[in-house]
């Protein structure tokens, strides 16, 4: 399934205008191109005709991965929780065992793809990068952003994030033992089991780690 819409597109540089055809939705086994082009920058990239200028034409995308039972759905500065597609639910109703999720950002598409790709759960690395993010604002004195999931190596026991830090948003790499990860996937495996039978695409991001982590620290 891979979906398209024509629009037309208006060049802020010299005006000239082009219908492009904007790709919203991708079937991953079908268009590997489009996992690299996502990692390389590419996939939202738009070029000018007539002029040559670049820009990030940033869209609604739907990334589903049937082989992983993944659907990542990408909708720029998305604010919401919990997203019922009704239309989706209706068309694919084998989508009840599909993790779902939604991001608001290219970098948490990304980081999404990148943490499926890896065969990780993606609750237990937000509980271990929000651990590791509160080690870094309390041992460095750093105000911590945002961060991804920038490495994990099974061999060299390591399981690293990039966070931006500071008022600059500056890149600071912190990794920790994949310990951290294994004793959150537990957590998650005894505390947060149903929480993919919500309905819908959720938004699993440190907002959520958070919010789990206060109900774990509850109920524990
Ligand atoms: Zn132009």
């Amino acid at each position: 399934m891979s979906e398209k819409v024509k629009r037309n597109i208006t060049c802020p540089k010299c005006g000239n205008i082009k219908e492009n055809t904007l790709l919203c939705s991708v079937n991953a086994s079908s268009l590997n191109d489009a996992h690299k082009q996502i990692f390389e920058d590419k996939f939202f990239e738009w070029t000018c005709e007539k002029c040559g200028e670049t820009r990030q034409l940033l869209h609604p995308l739907l990334y589903n991965d049937i082989k992983r039972r993944t659907m990542v759905y990408y909708i720029p500065n998305v604010d919401r929780r919990q997203l019922v597609d009704d239309r989706l639910e209706t068309e694919f109703s084998e989508l009840s065992d599909v993790k779902k999720r939604v991001v608001p950002t290219v970098n948490a598409l990304k980081e999404k793809l990148y943490i499926f790709d890896l065969g990780l759960n993606d609750m237990a690395v937000e509980l271990t990068k929000l651990a590791v993010a509160e080690l870094v604002a309390k041992s460095r004195k750093l105000h911590v952003t945002e961060g991804y999931l920038s490495a994990y190596d099974e061999e060299a026991n390591t399981i690293g994030f990039e966070f931006f830090v500071g008022d600059t948003g500056k890149p600071f790499l912190q990794s920790t033992r994949i310990e951290v990860y294994k004793r959150s996937l537990e957590i998650v495996e005894t505390y947060f089991a149903n929480e993919d039978d919500r309905q819908g695409f959720l938004a699993i991001d440190r907002r959520w780690a958070r919010e789990a982590l206060a109900q774990y620290r509850k109920i524990k």
